[in-house]
């Protein structure tokens, strides 16, 4: 009887019909993640049940994938015999240190012939005595043993991990996040990715006033992202061409509410080519003037897709927070320019009027460098394909 890891599915639960569905995502992105581990994959519609000759190294991956509630580790047998759970059952507590202990069974089979209690309080007694020196306390064990009774299976195990919750990556279709160098667009990727959103991202570069750094740091950030999702399709667009004209001709206390315009623009003509279905973006209310609810009117009116902002109500610390939790804050604090650099000193409007911005971009003729930014832009897929350790490491 070999080890298994038992997973149990997050919110799919609540998906009715639809969770062959997100099951089978699911199993396809644990399978790519899984790809260099030996491994096998089998589920019914209440567990995935996993064996490998590397359970440790699995569950350091299952770890990251969205869609997953618990991460459990034990037994799975069809012979229902109490002795039979019970010699499991001491085969799983074999390793273990502990003094105290309790035991929850849960029965999906209402006709196995024992109810859920005494089977607890049976499997209970074999283990007080097999091992010595423990007791039972069933109000602040050290050990929970688990035993589910399902239709033609029986599984037992202790070890819980919890698991990232949300939806597999994928199941919710497509998004275009604009990732830029900083803190918030990472995290709200994270966000993102975690209702189901596949991610692609468009980054706005802007040389020679951004440097190789600058974009090399925002290929790292993706590749840290992978983490969550296996790979990321990168557009990288030059708007150098752009700014230039922006600041050649256009009103000063407008230059960035026009640029984010033109961002906003060409991330959802990329985002529509790629069948994004949303822009995902790292905004989050009054953080700058050009995040003020006016501010954000004036800029998102040029799409006509969803714009999701998953920082949008969240504090700078608890971005802070995230991005440190997910592993993306060391490379997002990196000091590289943003492609806003050339309008620095910035004196941006915090309540920009619609009607100008459109007299504003009707000085020079941006739709062809538009076309040609969009035409010149660059493509990078960037995978998991190695383990991250540090930011030289995965450029
Ligand atoms: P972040 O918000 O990621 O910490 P930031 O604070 O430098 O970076 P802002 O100026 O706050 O960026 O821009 C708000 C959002 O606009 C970013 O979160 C990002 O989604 C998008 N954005 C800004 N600059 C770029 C860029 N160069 N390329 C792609 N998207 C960008
Ligand atoms: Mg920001």
């Amino acid at each position: 009887m070999n080890e298994v890891i038992i997973i149990k599915y997050a919110e799919l639960n609540t998906k009715g019909d639809n969770i062959n569905y997100f099951i089978k995502i699911l199993k396809n992105n644990i399978e790519s993640s899984l790809e260099n581990i030996n491994h096998e994959i089998t589920y019914d519609k209440g567990r995935m049940y996993i064996t490998s000759d590397n359970i440790s190294k699995c569950i350091d991956k299952l770890k990251n994938i969205f869609g997953i509630h618990e991460i459990n580790v034990g037994y799975e047998f069809s012979d229902n015999s109490i002795d039979n759970i019970g010699n499991n059952v001491l085969k799983l507590l074999s390793d273990k240190e502990f003094k105290t202990f309790k035991v929850n069974t849960k029965r999906a089979d209402k006709t196995y012939p024992l109810e859920s209690m005494e089977v607890s309080r049976k499997i209970g007694g074999i283990i007080l005595k097999n091992i010595k020196d423990i007791h039972a306390d069933v109000h602040n064990p050290e050990l929970s043993v688990e035993i589910e009774i399902r239709f033609k299976k029986v599984l037992v195990y202790t070890s819980k991990y919890r698991g990232l919750g949300g939806y597999p990556v994928g199941a919710s279709g497509k998004g275009m996040l604009m990732l830029s160098g900083g803190i918030d667009s990472p995290v709200s990727g994270y966000l993102a990715m975690k209702r189901g959103i596949r991610l692609e991202a468009v980054y706005f570069d802007a040389p020679p006033h951004t440097s190789v750094d600058a974009l090399n740091k925002v290929k790292s950030l993706c590749k840290i992202l992978c983490n969550y999702s296996g790979y990321i399709k990168l557009h990288v667009v030059n708007l150098t061409k752009i700014e230039e004209e922006i600041l050649k001709n256009c009103d000063r206390d407008y230059l960035i509410t026009i640029m984010r315009r033109y961002m906003y623009r060409i991330a959802t003509s990329i985002a529509y080519k790629n069948n994004c279905k949303c822009i995902v973006n790292g905004e989050s209310i009054g953080q700058v003037a050009s995040q003020t609810l006016t501010s954000m009117s004036a800029i998102e009116c040029v799409s006509d897709l969803p714009i999701i902002r998953p920082c949008a109500c969240l504090d700078k610390l608890d971005i802070i927070e995230i991005s440190k939790r997910i592993g993306t804050y060391e490379t997002s604090i990196l000091p590289y320019e943003d492609c806003c650099t050339i309008f620095v000193p910035k004196h941006p409007v915090i309540n920009p009027n619609k009607n100008k911005c459109i007299e504003e971009e009707k000085k020079y003729d941006f739709d062809t460098l538009v076309k040609e930014a969009i035409n010149n832009e660059k493509i990078i897929k960037i995978e998991l394909n190695h383990e991250y350790n540090s930011f030289n490491d995965i450029l």
